[in-house]
């Protein structure tokens, strides 16, 4: 899958500027012969032709010189300044993406969802995200088995840049949630800007600095949470899904328990009551909903083994407009926990 859009980009923009500068030439010569003929002869109308059509071809676009029909998408759509477009496939991952881009000239990263709540297991591409693709340069993915739907993307995409996000990233029982850990969000954030880069090498400064400034605020978070959390007497947490993992990894947590055993479905009731079980049996102290997920079942088994209810965040989805989103829903995470493991 390395056959890429990129490279034939650069190769467009190289043969686009080297021709601009010919025809810019050729133009004024041009122009130094109409002004000639035009003096000498008012009437000759086929000279004037010329320079048109080749100010038409001075201001078309490079990037369809060379670009296989089709699938090059930013470059070719004259009415946009974007020449660079980034999808992600989930929300922690355009927001890692949008952070490095802020403010960066020409481009554009936008998700490729954009109402759905969860963390897309199992999701099927739709038409309009097929639509969505055929006009990126890249698709940062997380990858580790989060994205079912990569087979689809090789068929019918086959030139389609894919970045994965979790690359180089060690996983634990093949567990696609690394984003829920904040040092390994760090590493993604490190992966996205590396191929930013290298898909769009003119606005390196740009994207250092941006990821520079994002992995200090991640940073300073992760350390605010160690000291909130490290002293905090309680260890053992229940989940709905199996998201935490890599976050109750890096804060010393442990996960007793997942009230969903299949990804997005409800508990049957034998389910529901070897989680109550397993709550007083290991002296569970707190189960948490996620905000992505409807609350009741989890709600229910903490009543029913009297333990504290309260809602963490693994971040899957949410606002696509507050690119602080990341930072703010794990502030709202140290807070719970503060209060649920005391
Ligand atoms: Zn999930």
């Amino acid at each position: 899958m390395q056959v890429n859009i990129r490279k034939i980009n650069k190769a467009a923009g190289k043969t686009g500027s080297a021709r601009r500068r010919k025809i810019t030439a050729l133009l004024l010569v041009l122009a130094i012969t109409m002004l000639t003929l035009a003096t000498a002869c008012a009437s000759d109308k086929s000279s004037e032709k010329i320079p048109d059509d080749e100010t038409t071809r001075t201001t078309g676009q490079p990037g369809t010189v060379t670009a296989p029909s089709g699938t090059n998408p930013a470059t070719s759509s004259g009415s946009t300044k974007s020449e660079l477009v980034v999808v992600t496939s989930v929300y922690p991952l355009y927001l890692a993406a949008a952070q490095v881009a802020r403010g960066v000239n020409g481009v554009s990263v936008r998700n490729l969802t954009e109402n759905i709540t969860g963390c897309l297991h199992d999701y099927q591409l739709t038409t309009a995200n097929m639509k969505t693709l055929e006009r990126a340069d890249a698709f940062i993915i997380n990858g580790a088995g989060l994205e079912d739907y990569l087979e689809t993307i090789a068929r019918d995409l086959p030139d389609l840049q894919i970045i994965e996000a979790a690359e180089g990233i060690a996983l634990t029982d093949e567990n696609p949630h690394v984003w829920v850990s904040i040092s390994l969000m760090m590493q993604q954030v490190e992966n996205i800007t590396r191929e930013m880069i290298e898909l769009d090498p003119a606005n390196r400064e740009g994207f250092v600095k941006n990821a520079e400034d994002y992995l200090a605020r991640l940073d300073t978070l992760r350390r605010e949470m160690h000291v909130s959390i490290d002293p905090l007497a309680q260890r053992k947490i229940i989940t709905v899904h199996e998201a935490f993992p890599y976050f109750a990894s890096e804060f010393n947590l442990e996960i007793a328990g997942v009230i969903e055993r299949e990804p997005d479905s409800e508990p049957s009731a034998a389910e529901m009551a070897a989680t109550i079980d397993l709550i007083k049996a290991q002296k569970v102290s707190a189960v948490f909903a996620e905000p992505q997920y409807p609350k009741a079942t989890a709600e229910l088994i903490a009543k029913e083994a009297g333990a504290r209810f309260y809602t963490l965040d693994p971040v899957a989805s949410g606002d696509l407009n507050n690119l602080d989103g990341y930072l703010e829903a794990m502030e709202r995470n140290r807070l719970v926990l503060i209060e649920a493991l005391k």
